[in-house]
Parts: structure tokens; sequence; C-alpha cells
């Protein structure tokens, strides 16, 4: 989720969507859609260059609180999403003295923590693993020379906003840039934002088109943001389109509403994704703890619906960078019915340092999974490559080539000698 064609800006020349879009759940008492209060801080826009090429109209903002709203929801649960600095503080999320360090971070970076995620955070530990990925820190305004913007090259391979082409048989569509959370590692942090809004109406259309007139292209793969945040109506519309192209086998949906706003996943949205092409969702999710009982009963849900179920995590500092908390990532992911597709190592992102986790060290990670964990738990670790040249398999190998054979070893310990075949 990069750099997109359609950064957030701060005055959209694009007419709004119909409304309806980027709805609220139907759970009573919710806040709505990804956008945060009025007057709440909003991201700095990126740079120009983005911006010239915006075609978005922002997504409609929550209702204002109502005055005097509960200052204080039951410790765990607020009511609404926590959208910036002060409401962290009420949350216990932030010392009260790091607000003003924490409202310049906003200043730069989205901040969204939902209701289901704040239950999830433990006030108690300084170091929680849920609140380190959504709760911002100071040095994010800290971008080391290797960081970069667009970390992946979204930017050079857009044929059409809101589009990445990037390999022969499989492109993006980017119908939206809100997410449900911002994650603090994020590698589209400088374009995602509930101001990033959504592809309007006439570049959606030329975005669907771009995939009607390109039929090497067999996958379409939805991202953003997280297009799981649009209405049902809009992903309905999306999905029938796709579905609707003969050379499309396979829609794929990358999301993180499972895990972090459950209560989406409405009778609505399933029915949105019925189709009768092969249909993936990728589920992001970094920690064991967020499978929680509602995520499991959203994930059953969409499985009934006949949605399959990947998962795709990145490598974090101080979140899942020990044998012990990935074993039981991947073990949560699949009592949930998602198999564990890729853990990401860091795209080096703005002011997101604190989260990498050395190569050597992932590849050692997984390694002390091989053959203990069940072999449904390997995901595929890889680099997305800065360059924008895809993702590249990190290893670790088992095999290695030696004279005229290869010396395999074998992860319950001991190894194997295989020449290669005479002739
Ligand atoms: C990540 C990505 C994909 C998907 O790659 P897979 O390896 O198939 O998961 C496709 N297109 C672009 C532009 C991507 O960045
Ligand atoms: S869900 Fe998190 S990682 Fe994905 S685009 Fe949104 S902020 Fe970025």
């Amino acid at each position: 989720m990069p750099d997109g064609p359609f950064p957030r800006q701060d005055r959209p020349d694009a007419p709004a969507p119909a409304s309806g879009d980027a709805t609220p759940p139907d759970t009573p008492g919710r806040d709505a859609a990804g956008a945060p209060d009025p007057g709440a801080t909003r991201p700095a826009s990126p740079d120009g260059a983005h911006a010239a090429r915006a075609a978005t109209a922002p997504v409609p903002r929550d209702p204002p609180a109502p005055p005097g709203t509960p200052p204080s929801p039951p410790r765990g649960t607020p009511a609404r999403t926590l959208r910036d600095a002060d409401a962290l503080r009420d949350a216990g999320l932030i010392d009260p003295e790091a607000r003003a360090a924490i409202a310049a971070v906003a200043e730069r970076y989205a901040i969204a923590v939902t209701p289901a995620v704040a239950a999830l955070i433990d006030r108690d530990d300084p170091a929680d693993p849920i609140a380190r990925q959504f709760v911002p820190d100071p040095a994010e305004l800290r971008t080391t020379p290797q960081e970069l913007a667009d970390p992946i090259a979204d930017g050079p391979h857009t044929p059409v906003p809101g589009v990445v082409h990037r390999y022969p048989d499989r492109a993006l569509l980017k119908p939206l840039l809100a997410c449900p959370v911002y994650c603090r590692f994020c590698f589209r942090r400088e374009v995602v934002g509930p101001d990033g809004g959504v592809l309007a109406e006439p570049a959606l259309e030329a975005a669907l088109d771009w995939f009607r007139r390109t039929p090497q292209v067999r996958e379409a793969i939805l991202t953003g943001g997280d297009p799981l945040m649009l209405s049902p109506r809009r992903l309905g519309h999306i999905v029938a389109a796709l579905s609707a192209m003969p050379h499309i086998e396979i829609i794929r949906i990358h999301s993180r509403v499972p895990v972090a706003d459950p209560a989406r996943i409405t009778p609505a949205l399933l029915d949105a994704l019925d189709t009768d092409k092969a249909l993936f969702l990728c589920v992001h999710a970094n920690h064991a703890r967020e499978f929680s009982a509602d995520a499991r009963t959203a994930l059953r849900r969409l499985a009934r619906g006949g949605v399959a179920l990947l998962g795709q995590s990145v490598l974090l500092r101080g979140v899942n960078d020990s044998a012990a908390a990935l074993e039981a990532l991947f073990r949560a992911m699949l009592a949930s019915r998602v198999k564990p597709y890729y853990l990401h190592q860091l795209d080096r992102a703005p002011g997101t340092a604190r989260f990498e986790v050395p190569i050597a060290e992932g590849r050692a990670l997984l390694r002390a999974l091989r053959g203990r964990v069940t072999g449904l738990a390997w995901p595929t670790y890889v680099l997305d490559l800065p360059g924008g040249e895809g993702k590249a398999p990190l290893g670790p190998e088992f095999a290695a080539r030696d004279g005229a054979g290869w010396v395999v070893e074998g992860p319950l310990g001991g190894a194997w000698r295989q020449e290669d075949a005479p002739g």
C-alpha cells in the first residue's frame, strides 16, 4: 500500500462520490467511516508532484461527538475510533505529557485506533505489541537517509490513477486510501489517511476500463488504503465489474478490517463480495492477539461466504520479532482459517526505523519455525524491492550447491547429499 497516484489533499477538486461510501458498520453507536472528527488534525499533503495527479474525493467525516460525550468509556473500550493525541490521552494510551509530541506526529501522519483494537491493548504494558503498531511515537518525525516516501516505487508503475501494474499477469486497484487503523510502520504512510479519499466515480471507471482493455491481467488485487472501508454498494460495483471481465480469473482483496474493525463484515458486505470468480482475501495481522473472538467470527463469515483467506504480516521489532511470537501469530491465523501467505521485510518508509528487524534475523526466525510448526503456517518471507522490481523471497534456504549435487539440511536436524541425476 504505497505511494498512490491519488494522495490526500486538503482541497479535493473532484466531486464527492455518492453518499453511502465508506459507510459505518450497522452496529449502533459506532463511529462512521474512516474519517476523523471535524477539527481533528490532518496530515500534511504529500509532495506537489503527487498532489497534481489527484483524482479523489474525501471520505465522509464522522459526525461530531455530542457535547459532553463520555470522556472515559470503560477502560479498553472507547466508544469511537481514536483519531488524535487528545483522544489517545483520554483513552489512557499515551502519557498526558506526551500529548504535544504526539500531536506533532499527527500533523504529518494519520492516526486511527478503532474500539476493537483499543480493547486489545494492555495499558499496563509499556511494550504492548498492539499499542506499538498503532499508537504514534515521536520517533516518527525522524527520517533516516535510507527511508523513502514511495518505498516500493508504485508511482512509476501507475498507468492510470488508482492502478499499479508491475507484473504481467496481475495489477493493483486502489479505490481509496482510508484504512480502519493507521499502522505506524505503513509503507504507504505518506499517502494513506482519512483525507486521501476515494477514487471519484470517473477515475474509478477509468481504472476499471484499464482492466477491461488489458487482457493479459488475470488477477485484480484491490488494495489501498483498505478496500473493505468502501460501502457495500461501491465495493459490490467494483467486484461485479471485475467479475464481468472474461480474462479476470482471480479477485484478491488486501484488508485489515477483519481484525481491526470486524463489525464491518456485515451481510451486505458479504453480498458485495459474492462472485463466480475466485475471491481471495489477504488479511493483514501481525500479532496473535489481533485474532479476537469478533475477528474470528468475521473471518468465519467470510469463509462461509466462499472467500479464501490468506494472511500477510510484517516482521516488526517489538511486535513479532521472536520465534514464539511468530509461532503464536501463525497458529492464531490458521485457527481462524487464514493461511499465512507473506511475511514482509519492513519497507523503509519515513520514520519507521524503530520497527526494522535485520534480514539475517528474519531468516533465523523462520528457520526456527520450520519443522516445529505445521507446514501450513509457513509464509514466504519477502522484500518488496525499492526500485519497484517486485517482491523477492528472502529465504531461508535449506539447500546449497555442492560440486555435482546439493547438500540439503533437514528441518529436524541432519542433512542429505543429493547427487545430480546422471546424464
Ligand atoms: C505486491 C504486488 C502484487 C502482488 O504480488 P504477489 O506476489 O502476487 O502477491 C502485484 N502487483 C503489485 C504492483 C504489487 O506491488
Ligand atoms: S492497513 Fe496499515 S499498512 Fe495497510 S495501508 Fe492502511 S495503514 Fe498502511
